[in-house]
C-alpha cells in the first residue's frame, strides 16, 4: 500500500436516530405519530405517510401501521434504481396529491432503501433525479424519512447517497449529500428470517468487502477503520457459524451491515466495487451477486481477503456464478474496461493514483475472464 492520503471527509453526518433488535419494528407506531405531531400546522404537508415497500411483502404488511390516508408501494427489485424509475415514482406520488407526505418509509433492502432516499430528495427539491447525480447538490432537506432494512449488508440504511443508474449516460453514481441521510432506521432482525440463503449471503458479502477494501487502501479515516474491523469480524462469525441465518446472526449482520455503512460514508471501496460496477451496467448483473464474482478475480490483489471470502463460501456451500465474461464479444470487453475506469477514486484508493499502469486493457480483460 502506498502512503496514506487524506479522504477529505471532514464532517460526518450519521443517521439522526436509530432502533435496534427483534420486536423493533413496533416503534414504528410511535416514530410516525411523532412526527404527524410535528407537521400538523403545515400549509404544504400533509398527513399521509408514503411507504415504499419490496414487492416480497406484498400480503404480508399486517405488521406496518397503514391507516386510510396513507399510500403503499410496492417496489420491484428486478431491475436496480435508475434515474428514470426515480422521476416516474416521484410523479405517481405528487400525481396523487398536492400535499407533500409527512414522511416516506422504505421497507426492503438496498434497492427500496437508495429508492426511498432518492424520491424524498426528489419530492421537495423538484426536477429530476438526473441533476443531482454527485456530490453535494441536493439543496433542500428531503421529506422525513424512514428505513427500515430487511435485508442486510449494503449499508444503505446508513450511507449519504442512493446508487442510481442513468442509462442513457452510462453513469452509476447516487445523489451524495447529508440530505440523503435517513432520518430514523429500525433494525429488526425478524424481518430478514425469510430472506433465501444465497441471496443473504451474496448481500451479507457487500459489508465485509466494502470494509476489506477500505481497510487496504490509502485513503484513511480512523474511525472508518474502527468500524470496518469490527464489521470483519461480525461477517466472519455469521459466515463461518453453522447456523448462517439464526437470529443472533441474522442481528449481527444487521449491525455490520449498518457500520459498514458508517465506514464506507469514511472512506472509499477499492477494485472490487468498480469492476463489479461494470458487470452491473454492461451485463445487468445484480451489485451483491456481482461482488462475489469479481472476487475470482481477487487473489493478486487482496490474498488474505480472498481466501477467507472463499473459505466461508465453501463452508456456506452457495453457488457463485462464473464464467459470465467467457462468451462476451471484444466491443462488450471492452465497454466492461471503460465503465471500470470510470471510477478513479477507489482506483486511486487501491493502486496510487497511475493505477492505469496496473489496469491496462489487457490485465482487465484477463481479469474479467477470470470471472
Ligand atoms: P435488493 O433490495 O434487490 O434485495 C435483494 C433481494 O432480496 C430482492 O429480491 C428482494 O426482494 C429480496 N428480499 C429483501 N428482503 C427480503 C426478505 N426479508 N425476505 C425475502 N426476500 C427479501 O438488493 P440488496 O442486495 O439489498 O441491495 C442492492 C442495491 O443496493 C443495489 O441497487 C446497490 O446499488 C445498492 N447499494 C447501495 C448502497 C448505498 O450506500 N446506498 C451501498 C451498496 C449498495
Ligand atoms: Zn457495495
Amino acid at each position: 500500500m502506498s502512503a496514506l492520503l487524506d479522504t477529505g471527509v471532514k464532517l460526518v453526518r450519521n443517521v439522526d436516530r436509530f432502533s435496534i433488535g427483534s420486536g423493533s419494528i413496533n416503534s414504528l407506531e410511535k416514530v410516525i405519530n411523532h412526527r404527524k405531531e410535528q407537521v400538523t400546522d403545515s400549509k404544504c404537508v400533509g398527513p399521509h405517510i408514503i411507504y415504499l415497500v419490496d414487492e416480497f411483502f406484498r400480503d404480508k404488511l399486517s405488521f406496518i401501521p397503514v391507516k386510510a390516508e396513507d399510500r403503499v408501494i410496492y417496489i420491484s427489485t428486478a431491475e436496480e434504481p435508475t434515474t428514470k424509475s426515480i422521476d416516474h415514482l416521484t410523479q405517481l406520488i405528487l400525481q396523487n396529491n398536492l400535499l407533500l407526505p409527512a414522511a416516506i418509509v422504505g421497507l426492503g433492502g438496498g434497492v427500496t432503501l437508495d429508492t426511498t432516499k432518492a424520491v424524498s430528495n426528489l419530492l421537495t427539491n423538484g426536477g429530476s433525479a438526473a441533476d443531482y447525480q454527485g456530490w453535494d447538490l441536493v439543496k433542500e432537506p428531503g421529506v422525513f424519512k424512514v428505513g427500515i432494512p430487511t435485508i442486510s449488508g449494503t449499508g444503505a440504511e446508513a450511507t449519504r447517497t442512493c446508487v442510481m443508474t442513468n442509462v442513457e449516460s452510462g453513469l452509476k453514481l447516487g445523489m451524495n449529500s447529508d440530505f440523503t441521510v435517513f432520518n430514523q432506521i429500525i433494525l429488526d432482525p425478524d424481518l430478514s428470517r425469510t430472506v433465501p440463503r444465497e441471496q443473504f449471503f451474496y448481500t451479507g458479502m457487500d459489508a465485509y468487502i466494502h470494509c476489506a477494501e477500505a481497510l487496504s487502501g490509502s485513503y484513511r479515516n480512523p474511525i472508518g477503520d474502527a468500524y470496518s474491523r469490527e464489521v470483519l469480524s461480525l461477517c466472519r462469525d455469521v459466515f463461518s457459524s453453522k447456523e448462517m441465518m439464526s437470529s443472533a446472526n441474522r442481528e449481527k449482520l444487521m449491525v455490520a451491515s449498518y457500520l459498514g455503512g458508517c465506514a464506507i460514508a469514511t472512506s472509499y471501496v477499492g477494485i472490487v466495487h468498480p469492476l463489479s460496477a461494470a458487470l452491473s451496467v454492461v451485463l445487468g448483473l445484480h451489485h451483491c451477486v456481482a461482488n462475489c464474482i469479481v472476487m475470482r478475480a481477487m487473489s493478486e490483489f487482496y490474498p488474505d481477503y480472498y481466501d477467507d471470502f472463499w473459505n466461508m463460501v465453501k463452508l456456506q456451500n452457495i453457488l457463485i456464478p462464473s464464467g459470465v465474461c467467457a462468451e462476451l464479444s471484444e466491443t462488450q470487453i471492452t465497454a466492461l474496461c471503460q465503465s471500470a475506469l470510470m471510477h478513479e477514486k477507489p482506483l486511486t484508493n487501491a493502486l496510487g493514483p497511475t493505477f492505469k499502469e496496473v489496469l491496462t486493457h489487457k490485465k482487465l480483460k484477463n481479469l474479467f475472464l477470470m470471472m
